[in-house]
């Protein structure tokens, strides 16, 4: 464990990460609470219809996809910000190796270098494939 230290980014790089994460953080927190408000002004629904509260279902339906994405990329930041703390911050999960500053600056929650989020990427591609081919093989000879 304490072999993986972002030894290679620097005080002032990795505060300016630092800084980017909480920013990013705020936004998102105050994005969630504006929306409190507005999902409980439905106090006033006397003259409502069935189309109304039709439209409605969709707009909540709506809100609580946005609400989840906003919450898992909440959680997201608040994981990277206690890998911040805990030194392994800017190092690949996978490979250990470090994750250059340029590629934590554009997306300052990653935690794979380059290189194996590639590899992941292709491997995803594949047993996509993978799948696929099985399930054809699988109706092949079913036939036969
Ligand atoms: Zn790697």
């Amino acid at each position: 464990m304490s072999s993986r230290m972002n030894r290679h980014l620097t005080k002032k790089q990795l505060k300016e990460l630092e800084d980017q994460v909480k920013a990013e953080r705020e936004r998102i927190h105050n994005k969630l609470n504006l929306e409190q408000p507005h999902k409980n002004m439905s106090d006033s629904d006397s003259g409502r219809d069935e189309v109304d509260s039709a439209n409605d279902d969709i707009i909540r339906h709506a809100e609580l996809r946005f609400a989840t994405r906003e919450t898992l990329y909440l959680k997201k930041l608040m994981k990277t910000m206690a890998l911040m703390d805990s030194e392994e911050y800017g190092m690949c999960e996978d490979c250990g190796a470090p994750i250059s500053f340029t590629r934590l600056k554009a997306r300052p929650t990653s935690t794979m270098c380059i290189g194996c989020k590639e590899e992941s990427e292709r491997e995803e591609l594949q047993s996509f494939h993978g799948r696929q081919s099985k399930s054809l093989g699988k109706s092949i000879s079913f036939s036969s």
